[in-house]
């Protein structure tokens, strides 16, 4: 295996796959689980983060009169109502996991301790980071970057429903480009949305490599996992 421990992020829309009537579609649970279980099996250590878009995302909030902080705050329970989804499925399929939140919530999970964090990795368990980093005016892909620079992951991989970055949208532009492999600098002199601009800082200031995947394709999280060439690296 290319990577020893890995921090997946999904985004919490992932979860509806088509599915717009619901918030949590079960095949999409399902789907994730498997091709988590297949990478655990390797011994890959795997912590999660997932996003809360499918429920609630801080931006929405003004519109409904709802204050911007107290909307992110909600935004940030909703990752936590995913991770319980997730963490269901993967017991479901056998695996050890830990939800952990960075709000503190303990009947539900554990806090946010990062040695009990690196603890349950090396033990096998799969860690799930809820409720983001605790802060409004962040996002789970801050987090995502964060949490693994924390956890000492070798990489950040980004679940998305394209197969890497491209030079423009590939769902509106026919022309767009999609680059194999990029440097920090070349993706930020190019303004290629990768991740906010944050969580892309902070992976390029510590040096930890990203790929931006398709996760909707069987078997793309393990070739990753091994090292083969999916998706688009940045490092
Ligand atoms: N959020 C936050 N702080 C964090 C992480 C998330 O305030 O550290 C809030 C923010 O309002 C965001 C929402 O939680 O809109 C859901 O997360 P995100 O939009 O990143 O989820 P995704 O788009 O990945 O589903």
């Amino acid at each position: 295996m290319k990577y020893k421990r890995i921090l997946l992020k999904l985004s919490g829309e992932s979860l509806q796959g088509g599915n717009k009537n619901t918030n949590i579609d079960p095949a999409m649970l399902e789907q994730y689980a498997a091709e988590i279980q297949t990478v655990r099996e390797q011994g890959v250590e795997i912590a999660i983060v997932i996003g809360g878009g499918n429920i609630f995302r801080g931006g929405q909030a003004e519109a409904l009169g709802i204050d911007r902080v107290q909307g992110d705050y909600m935004g940030m329970l909703a990752t936590v109502v995913n991770g319980m989804a997730l963490q269901s499925a993967l017991e479901r399929h056998g695996m050890y996991t830990r939800l952990m939140s960075g709000i503190k919530m303990e009947q539900v999970c554990e806090p946010f301790i990062r040695r009990r964090a690196i603890r349950h990795l090396e033990k096998g368990r799969i860690v799930i980071f809820g409720a983001g980093i605790g802060n409004p005016y962040f996002t789970t892909d801050s987090t995502a970057s964060l949490r693994a620079i924390e956890v000492q992951a070798d990489v950040v991989l980004k679940g998305t429903r394209v197969d890497g970055v491209y030079s423009k949208d590939p769902e509106k532009f026919s022309d767009a480009v999609r680059y194999d492999k990029l440097s920090f600098q070349e993706a930020y002199e190019k303004n290629l949305n990768i991740m906010d601009m944050t969580a892309f800082t902070l992976c390029m200031e510590n040096k930890l490599p990203i790929v931006v995947f398709d996760m909707n394709k069987q078997g793309n999280l393990l070739r990753i996992a091994k090292g083969e060439e999916t998706g688009t690296l940045i490092s």
